[in-house]
């Protein structure tokens, strides 16, 4: 079990690289660390993911309150809370706004085709959860019916969250989404898209199953509840 400075650590290099890659601008986007069953360790507030010391992350406890640090937290801790408490398998989070696939959240438009198949296995489909005002209570309850079905949500008119059992994989699954959306795009830039056919979607969910097991969170086609989504 890794400890909290390697935790701290973690969350300053992938918030870097979160900068790096342009997946946030200014003092975008957030990351934390469940680190036992009653603290969370987040980013905080107004402060570049690109320029984080360690000393810089907050601890909260599971109502959201500070309970160590000298920064404000986040404000989308409501988020991060949401999550923790609907996937016990969760440990990290990661939420950005990378440019392609926030472009698909601006524009309404989901990122459920199975286009990919490494997409399929590792993510199922990322659907669009409707807008909620950053830093209420609303944003939260948008992502609700979504949270158990799938580990990578577009957020309408705003970005992406992605979470996993560790920052390591929640980062990477940011990178995917992204990488997704491009590919997406230069398909619609085509005009034409190839999706996979059922039968070959039932393989790679097959294999899936082989590699993660049956508790990955990754669901293809949408539940029905997701269908729903405007
Ligand atoms: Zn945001």
């Amino acid at each position: 079990m890794p400890t909290e400075r390697k935790y701290r650590e973690e969350i300053v290099r992938y918030g870097r690289m979160l900068h790096e890659r342009c997946f946030v601008a200014a003092m975008d986007g957030n990351l934390s660390v469940r680190l036992n069953d009653n603290h969370i360790l987040v980013t905080p507030t107004c402060l570049s993911k690109g320029a984080m010391r360690p000393a810089d992350l907050v601890i909260v406890d599971g109502e959201g309150h500070r309970v160590s640090g000298r920064r404000n937290v986040t404000s989308e801790i409501g988020m991060h809370l949401l999550i923790y408490r609907m996937r016990p398998d969760v440990r990290a989070i990661v939420h950005a706004h990378p440019p392609t696939a926030t472009g698909f959240a601006a524009a309404g438009i989901p990122l459920t085709e199975p286009l990919v198949c490494e997409v399929v296995m590792g993510l199922g489909c990322i659907p669009l959860a409707r807008y909620g005002t950053p830093g209420t209570s609303e944003l939260a309850q948008t992502l609700e019916p979504y949270v158990p079905h799938y580990d990578a949500i577009l957020m309408s008119n705003h970005g992406v969250v992605t979470y996993g059992d560790t920052i390591e994989h929640a980062y990477m699954k940011m990178e995917t989404v992204e990488h997704f959306a491009q590919i997406s795009l230069v398909t619609h830039m085509l005009g034409r898209q190839q999706p996979l056919k059922p039968v070959d979607i039932e393989k790679l969910l097959l294999a899936r199953t082989r590699y993660f097991g049956s508790k990955i969170a990754a669901s293809m086609p949408l539940p029905p509840q997701s269908q729903k989504v405007s």
